[in-house]
């Protein structure tokens, strides 16, 4: 999960950080540790595993803002702090793809 990363191809898209369920963003000892003061706010238990927040059909991590010249852009907030299988899906991959396909209507 890329949305905020340095690429205006993922700023344009932040696809990947949205979704339905509540255990969607993995939050391991190490992701924990990472997020530092900001774990507390953003992650939580589902039974013994730690999760990213899920806020609005989207990761409580990602932020949207209104561009004049760009428009709508979609960030990561913690982006060089955010969970490892957030830094492993690659835009282009087949993850990506994948998560273009399935979610081409999300919430906005
Ligand atoms: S779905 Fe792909 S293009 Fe969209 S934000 Fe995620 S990594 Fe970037
Ligand atoms: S931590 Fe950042 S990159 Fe990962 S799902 Fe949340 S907003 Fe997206």
């Amino acid at each position: 999960m890329d949305a905020s990363a340095d690429s205006a191809a993922c700023l344009r898209c932040g696809v990947c950080c949205f979704s339905r369920l509540e255990t969607y963003v993995r939050v391991t000892g190490d992701d924990w540790l990472r997020l530092g003061a900001d774990a507390e706010r953003l992650a939580r238990f589902v039974g013994h595993r730690a999760y990213m927040r899920m806020e609005r059909g989207r990761c409580a991590a990602l932020a949207v803002r209104e561009s004049a010249e760009r428009g709508r852009e979609y960030f990561c907030t913690v982006y060089e702090r955010r969970p490892q299988v957030c830094r492993d899906l690659a835009r282009g991959s087949p993850e990506c793809e994948a998560e273009l396909a399935l979610k081409k209507d999300r919430p906005g």
